[in-house]
């Protein structure tokens, strides 16, 4: 059995966004030379996530919108987290969005289903983070 290993930086200068990743994880997947097996991608962060769906701007837009319903950045007082930090509601915006995804590996492919694309989602930017990418299969 074939194992890859690879971190993805990122620095991301605003606060919050979507940044579509499958290009890379793509190109993990060529490195790693895999025909047919599984494909994890996680955020190695508490405030970022990874996640899978449509690379449209207006449902972009609508995450955000939505998620600052849930947990909204301002006032930051509003968390028991927040003090020492004013995260909080990145926190909560990772566990919506969820840790990580998995793709199968097809023929030397990432199988997805149709417009499948792969999301790294930042909740509190301005220092550099990572995701990982581990491929294993034959
Ligand atoms: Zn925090």
């Amino acid at each position: 059995m074939k194992s890859f290993r690879k971190e993805l930086w990122f620095n991301v200068p605003t606060r919050r966004a979507f940044i579509n990743i499958t290009g890379q994880v793509d190109e993990c997947l060529r490195e790693s030379g895999v025909r047919q097996g599984l494909a994890l991608v996680n955020a190695m962060h508490i405030t970022a996530s990874v996640f899978i769906n449509d690379d449209e701007s207006g449902l972009h837009h609508d995450y955000e919108v939505w998620l600052e319903k849930l947990a909204p950045h301002e006032p930051v007082s509003q968390y028991r987290h927040n003090g020492y930090e004013d995260n909080a509601d990145a926190h909560l915006k990772r566990q919506v969005m969820g840790r990580e995804v998995v793709v199968a590996i097809t023929d030397g492919k990432l199988d997805f289903g149709t417009w499948e694309q792969i999301f790294y989602g930042e909740f509190d930017g301005g220092r550099k983070k990572r995701v990982l990418v581990k491929i294993i299969g034959e």
